[in-house]
C-alpha cells in the first residue's frame, strides 16, 4: 500500500494538520491514523465546560466525519502504529507496511506514571482522553469525595469543575505552591485563595507517602499518619512526550522529539508537531521547550502543512495558553523565567489582575491575565514586540497599554 502523507495521532495536531494540508492544496493521499475509537477532538473541555455539563458531546470534536470524506482525508481509528522505518519511508501497522512520501508524527503526550507505593494495588485514574471524562462525569455527584493528587492546570480545573458539581474536594500538592513550575508566586498565591474560597482543602507542600484501597474507599497516607478517605482518587501529576516511535526509528529525541521552526525531525521527510516536539520559540526565548497547549498545536501543524506543500510559512507566534476554574478565565502569553521581575497590574483579591514578567532589559517575556482580557491581548503583543516598559505605568491597572504598542520595535 501506498500513501502522500501519513499522519501518526488523530488528536488536535494531527487532526488539524490534516485540514491545513487541504487548505494549502496538498492534492496527494493524506492517511490520518489515531489509536482512539474518536475522530480527532478538543481535550480542553474535557475538564471545564463538558465534564460540568455545559457542553455537548458533539462540541468535542474538530470536524464531523462529513468534512474527512468531503477533503479525502482517509481516517483510521483505533489502529496504532507500531513502527516507523525512516529508511524504507514506511510505518507498519497490524504488521502490515505503507509507505509513505511524507510522515508527520503528532502521538501526543501520555500520562506521567504514578509511582507511590500502593498506586499498583489502588484504583485510581487520571484524565487525558474522552474514555476518562467519560468514566470520571457520573462519578462527580453531590456530597462524593473526590482526592486529587497534583495541582497542575488539568488537576485544578478537575477541582474546580467538582465543586461546582457538589463534590467534596481535597488536592495534594507535593511543591510548597500550585503550579510552582509553570507560573508566577502571585499568581500560585491568587488560586490558592480561590480555590480555599471555593471550599477545596488544598494542601500544599503534601508528604503523601502511599495510597491504598479498602473496598470501595481509596485511602491517600501522609507522613504526618494523617489518613484521607475518598470515594474517587485522581492522579494528574503531569505528562511525558509520546515519543517511543521516533525514539525506536532513530530520529532526535530529548524530552521530546526535536524539531525546527517547519515542525521537520532529523529525518528526511519527516515532520513532528504537538504535545510529542520539543521545539525553540524563537526569537523570543532561548533553549527548547516542550509546550503543552492548544495554540502550539495548531502554530506546528500550520507549520508542517506549510512546509510539504511550500505555502507561505506561517509567522512564529508568541507562545499561549489559558485555563477556566469557576468565573476565572486565566489567560498566558510567553514563558516564565526563573529571576523574572514581577509587576503586579490590578489587585489579586478584586479577581482581576495581571502579573507582568520583564528581563532585566525591561522587556515583556511573560503575562498572566486573571479575567482583565485586553492585558492579555497588549501584553501578548508587547512579547511580541520585545517592548521596554516602566514598571510604574504597567502596574497603574487604570493607564492604557496601547501607547506602548505603537513603539516600533
Ligand atoms: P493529542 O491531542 O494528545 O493527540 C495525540 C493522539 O495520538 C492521541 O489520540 C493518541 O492516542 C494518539 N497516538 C499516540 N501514539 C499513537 C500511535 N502509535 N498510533 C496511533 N495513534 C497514536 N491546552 C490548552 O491550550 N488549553 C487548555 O485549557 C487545555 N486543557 C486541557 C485539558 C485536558 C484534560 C487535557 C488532557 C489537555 C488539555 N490541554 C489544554 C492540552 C491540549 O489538549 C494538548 O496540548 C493538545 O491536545 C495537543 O495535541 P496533540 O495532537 O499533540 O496531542
Amino acid at each position: 500500500m501506498s500513501a502522500g502523507v501519513v499522519i501518526i495521532g488523530a488528536g488536535h495536531a494531527g487532526g488539524s494538520t490534516a485540514a491545513f494540508l487541504r487548505q494549502y492544496g496538498y492534492k496527494g493521499e493524506i492517511t490520518l491514523i489515531g489509536d482512539e475509537p474518536h475522530l480527532p477532538y478538543q481535550r480542553p473541555p474535557l475538564s471545564k465546560a463538558w465534564l460540568k455539563g455545559e457542553a455537548s458531546g458533539d462540541d468535542l470534536y474538530l470536524r464531523p466525519q462529513a468534512f474527512y470524506d468531503e477533503a479525502d482525508i482517509a481516517v483510521w481509528l483505533e489502529r496504532r502504529v507500531e513502527a516507523i522505518d525512516t529508511v524504507d519511508k514506511t510505518v507498519t501497522i497490524d504488521g502490515e507496511q505503507i509507505v509513505y512520501e511524507y510522515l508527520i508524527l503528532a502521538t501526543g503526550s501520555k500520562a506521567r506514571p504514578f509511582g507511590c507505593p500502593g498506586a499498583k494495588d489502588t484504583p485510581y485514574h487520571m484524565l487525558r482522553t474522552i474514555a476518562d471524562a467519560e468514566w470520571l462525569k457520573p462519578q462527580l455527584t453531590e456530597g462524593r469525595r473526590i482526592g486529587l493528587i497534583g495541582a497542575g492546570y488539568v488537576g485544578l480545573e478537575v477541582a474546580a469543575s467538582a465543586r461546582k458539581l457538589g463534590c467534596e474536594v481535597t488536592v495534594f500538592e507535593r511543591e510548597p505552591r500550585i503550579l510552582a513550575r509553570v507560573a508566577s508566586t502571585v499568581l500560585s498565591q491568587a488560586f490558592t485563595g480561590i480555590h480555599r474560597t471555593n471550599g477545596v482543602d488544598l494542601i500544599t507542600g503534601a508528604d503523601v507517602v502511599s495510597v491504598s484501597a479498602e473496598g470501595e474507599l481509596r485511602r491517600v497516607h501522609m507522613a504526618d499518619g494523617v489518613v484521607h478517605d475518598f470515594d474517587v482518587l485522581l492522579v494528574g501529576i503531569g505528562a511525558l512526550p509520546a515519543d517511543d516511535l521516533a525514539q525506536a526509528a532513530g530520529i532526535a529525541c530529548q524530552n521530546g522529539i526535536i524539531v525546527d521552526h517547519e515542525a521537520r525531525t532529523s529525518a528526511a521527510d519527516v515532520f513532528a508537531i504537538g504535545d510529542v516536539t520539543s521545539r525553540e520559540v524563537k526569537p523570543w526565548f532561548e533553549g527548547r521547550y516542550r509546550l503543552e497547549s492548544v495554540p502550539s498545536a495548531l502554530e506546528q501543524a500550520k507549520q508542517a502543512a506549510a512546509a510539504i506543500t511550500g505555502f507561505k510559512a506561517p509567522p512564529p507566534e508568541v507562545p499561549w495558553f489559558w485555563s477556566d476554574q469557576y468565573d476565572y478565565k486565566l489567560q498566558i502569553a510567553g514563558i516564565t523565567r526563573p529571576g523574572a521581575k514581577l509587576v503586579t497590574r490590578g489587585d489579586p483579591q478584586t479577581g482581576a489582575f495581571s502579573v507582568f514578567h520583564l528581563n532585566d532589559r525591561q522587556q515583556v517575556i511573560c503575562v498572566e491575565c486573571v479575567n482583565r482580557p485586553a492585558d492579555f491581548m497588549a501584553g501578548k503583543q508587547l512579547i511580541q514586540k520585545a517592548v521596554a516598559v516602566e514598571d510604574a505605568f504597567v502596574a497603574d491597572a487604570e493607564a492604557s497599554l496601547k501607547p506602548y504598542l505603537q513603539t516600533p520595535r
